[in-house]
């Protein structure tokens, strides 16, 4: 499957803000938007008068480069937001944010979402009692996720967890820290999702 393998501090810099890619590093003075913020390449430091296409371009591939979804993949969850009835942009948010990778990123049990992704691919997460290995499986209000028992003691999820344990959980979603059992209580509003996007501009990119 294909996948993006460059550096992922210059997609934070061509956004001019953090996507928190790298983990732990992204909350510490190495992060690279801290250090040079401006675009990378050349001309990033260029002055640029950005037009109006400019603009939604660059909100689309926020959200995109956020949630590490590949250019097809995003517009078909576009496609699939404009079928479903209330407002194309928070629809598409909630899609994104309900994929089973950005579930585990935000209940702390990855640093971030390409890590996620990775450990949901090796099998280490039940939904509702059955192994689910698909990143873009789409969870739902009243769905149970578990850590695979037989992974659940791992020193790499302890690790992983304690390092992330400062990070708050959003409302959507309840984890039992005890039993590492996690709900998700309800989908998400779009107060409950924590990206600075504009999705009406994604909403405007894909109807032209
Ligand atoms: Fe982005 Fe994290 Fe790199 Fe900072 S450290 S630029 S937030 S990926």
């Amino acid at each position: 499957m294909a996948r993006y393998t460059d550096a992922v501090c210059k997609l934070c810099r061509r956004e001019g803000q953090k996507l928190f890619l790298k983990g732990e590093r992204c909350y510490t003075n190495k992060c690279a938007v801290g250090r040079r913020s401006y675009a990378p390449g050349q001309h990033g430091q260029d002055r640029k008068k950005t037009s109006e296409y400019g603009i939604q371009l660059r909100a689309k591939q926020k959200a995109r480069r956020y949630y590490g979804v590949l250019e097809r993949q995003f517009s078909r969850y576009f496609e699939m937001a404009a079928k479903k009835p209330g407002m194309t942009g928070e629809n598409l948010l909630r899609l994104l944010e309900t994929r089973l990778d950005n579930v585990v990123y935000r209940l702390g049990l990855a640093s971030s979402h390409a890590e996620a992704r990775q450990l949901v691919r090796h099998g280490h997460f039940t939904v509702n009692g059955r192994k689910v290995n698909i990143p873009s499986f789409l969870a739902k209000a009243g769905d149970v996720i578990e850590i695979k028992e037989s992974s659940r003691g791992s020193d790499k999820f302890k690790a992983v967890i304690d390092a992330n344990s400062s990070r708050p959980i959003p409302k959507w979603l309840d984890l039992d820290r005890n039993t590492l059992q996690a709900r998700v209580v309800s989908l998400p509003s779009r107060e409950d999702i924590d990206l600075n996007v504009e999705e009406h501009l994604i909403v405007e990119y894909y109807s032209k």
